[in-house]
């Protein structure tokens, strides 16, 4: 039996009817956040290509169909799969053959701001139009695009009907935070801490089983849905410890001024120490090792690549020697990835009151963040023969 009581909303509710990154084009939104997943994402590009130069061709008569998954609410996801598709285009004009019809499948939680997205889209080109409209074509869409609500963690297409998938800065997010890890008698209880960084072994550990069930099951249903000869370009935060509780960039994201602000809340009396443990942010960034594992252990996809990059900082700001402008990036940066569980978990209020503190906490060690605060990524290229 898990913990009961109001303190635990997060675990009773299911995480993934709830798990979104901020929505809108508000200050903390994702859209206005996410600057730092772009230069990341635009300084793997290469590695993209190649995947997709990997990626067998159809008969023109047949629709080449790309898929990103978890791909929230700004304009990274637009980007990365017009890249995807003029790059296949560009193939498919290098033999001579007449490019297909390309479908795209933006696919995220039900929660996502689905909406947001959708204004983003440029329009659909006009096929089959004037010339006029084929030359601005540039500035439009030459795909048909849909979204697809659900849990990457299970199936979300027919068998057999998927050319590439991509997912970036997405697969760290856990399905839901391990029941142990929320349960007063286990050892695996997180006691004083919303985050795994520093944690002892044992919730550490219970991390760590469920990032590598969670693969399993994304491996799984993938191998199912995508075609033979496809391919899959995946990205997410990783870490170069072999220990598990140095959860590296994440640990610095959510274990220090994060932490202390909610230490904060409960020294202040604004909530009490249970309220805070229970709460638990469901990120584990995998080293190497965990990620390998799971895709051998599944076994049908080839390894083209695995590797850990540098990814860089996530904070990105116009003067870095405005301490402010820093404090209140990296409040934002953790808002708009984690203000919609810590909204759920504390009421509005209380969540302002919390970002407040982890503002200002992150603008008198500004100069540090800058320094330390470094992401590394597990990027993995997978084929299936
Ligand atoms: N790919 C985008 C967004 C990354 S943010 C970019 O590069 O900027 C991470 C996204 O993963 C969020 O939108 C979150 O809702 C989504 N996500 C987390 N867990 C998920 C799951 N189990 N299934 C589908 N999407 C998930």
């Amino acid at each position: 039996m898990g913990p009961k009581g109001d303190n635990v909303v997060v675990s009773n509710m299911k995480l993934e009817r709830m798990l979104s990154m901020k929505g809108g084009k508000g200050e903390a939104s994702y859209a206005n956040n996410s600057q730092a997943q772009a230069l990341h994402a635009r300084s793997m590009l290469h590695l993209l290509e190649e995947t997709l130069d990997g990626v067998q061709l159809n008969s023109p008569e047949v629709p080449f169909v790309v898929v990103d998954l978890g791909c929230s609410c700004g304009s990274n996801t637009i980007y990365i799969v017009d890249v995807m598709i003029k790059h296949m285009i560009k193939r498919y004009e290098a033999l001579g053959y007449e490019p297909p019809e390309f479908s795209a499948f933006f696919s995220d939680l039900p929660s996502n701001d689905f909406n947001t997205l959708f204004q983003l889209l440029p329009q659909l080109a006009n096929y089959g139009g004037s010339m006029e409209e084929c030359l601005a074509a540039n500035k439009h869409r030459s795909y048909f695009a849909a979204g697809v609500p659900g849990s990457f963690y299970r199936r979300l297409f027919p068998a057999r009907s998927i050319d590439v998938f991509h997912s970036a800065f997405s697969l760290h997010w856990l399905s839901q935070v391990p029941e142990i890890v929320l349960d007063k008698r286990s050892t695996a209880y997180n006691k004083g801490r919303v985050f795994i960084h520093g944690a002892s072994e044992s919730t550490a550990n219970a991390y760590k089983k469920r990032f590598q069930t969670d693969l399993a099951g994304f491996l799984r249903s993938r191998s199912q849905e995508m075609k033979r000869g496809g391919s899959m370009f995946l990205v997410c935060l990783g870490r170069t410890s072999v220990d598990p509780a140095d959860q590296g960039g994440a640990g610095l994201l959510f274990g220090t001024h994060f932490q202390d602000a909610w230490d904060d809340l409960v020294q202040e009396g604004l909530i009490n120490s249970e309220k805070r443990d229970n709460f638990n942010i469901p990120v584990y960034a995998p080293s190497l090792q965990d990620f390998k594992e799971v895709v051998e252990a599944d076994g049908s996809f080839a390894i083209n690549k695995l590797e850990v990059f540098k990814g860089g900082s996530p904070l990105v700001v116009n003067q870095p020697d405005d301490a402010a402008e820093v404090g209140r990036a990296l409040a934002n940066s953790c808002r708009s990835v984690s203000g919609v569980l810590v909204d759920a978990h504390i009421g509005d209020r209380l969540s302002e009151e919390l970002f407040l503190r982890v503002e200002h906490r992150a603008t008198s060690h500004a100069k540090e963040l800058l320094e330390q605060l470094q992401f590394f990524h597990i990027v993995a290229s997978l084929s299936f023969a």
